[in-house]
């Protein structure tokens, strides 16, 4: 179910925003996690991966790089971008949002690198 393109209203996408921002400091230190581990040897954990890949793509992350891109993520409303793809690779990838059901709250998901973000209000 895409609902990028249901319009929600202000306050509801501030607060998405408001979400995603709190992701970045986490997403960088998660960039940091893969950094370290695979200059230790292990290169299997999720983190590793995501920082090999970003090599593999001719995007090598540093922590100086990924610290800046995590000072400098800015999501504007309606336009929302992942912040793992962000910090890690510099990309600006359009999440889609899930709206909340009763099962579930509201997430946004980032289809390149997979990751999902609660951005519910009372997340
Ligand atoms: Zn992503």
């Amino acid at each position: 179910m895409n609902t990028r393109s249901t319009p929600v209203d202000r306050a509801h996408a501030d607060h998405r925003v408001a979400a995603l921002l709190k992701q970045a400091p986490l997403e960088f230190a998660r960039a940091v996690y893969g950094i370290n581990d695979l200059a230790a040897g292990r290169a299997d954990t999720m983190a590793a991966r995501e920082v090999a890949r970003a090599q593999r793509q001719g995007m090598p992350v540093t922590e100086e790089r990924a610290e800046q891109r995590a000072r400098a993520y800015l999501p504007t409303a309606g336009q929302e971008h992942c912040p793992r793809c962000w910090v890690v690779y510099g990309q600006k990838i359009p999440l889609r949002f899930r709206l909340s059901t009763p099962e579930r709250p509201e997430t946004a998901a980032c289809h390149a690198c997979g990751a999902e973000y609660a951005t519910a209000p009372d997340a």
